[in-house]
């Protein structure tokens, strides 16, 4: 039997998603911004928690503009988006099997 040897799916690294995510200065809120200071709209601020991570909001965004702001520093912040891709790379690994049919 012959197997199909599948790429390994590029490893991003916290700082990759980090990067990604385009925080806009290194201003820290530790509570979510009462108004959005790109697009000024009030309340629009919600806490994007990831799951596997950590408990609790790792950042915040605009729900308007998505613009994003950080709760805590930047290298707390890769450390957790760190965390967080390593679930997830694993749970997608866990998908490509199921996904396979057998021959
Ligand atoms: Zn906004």
């Amino acid at each position: 039997m012959v197997g199909i040897v599948e790429p390994l799916p590029h490893k991003k690294t916290g700082a990759d998603i980090f990067k990604e995510l385009e925080f806009k200065g290194t201003k820290r809120f530790k509570q979510a911004p009462s108004k959005c200071n790109c697009c000024g709209k009030k309340d629009s601020i919600i806490g994007i928690e990831l799951i596997g991570a950590k408990e609790g909001p790792l950042y915040w965004e605009c729900e308007l503009c998505k613009e994003r702001y950080l709760k805590f520093t930047k290298q707390t912040t890769i450390k957790y988006l760190k965390i967080a891709s390593e679930l997830w790379i694993d749970l997608g690994g866990l998908e490509n099997i199921c996904e396979q049919l057998p021959n």
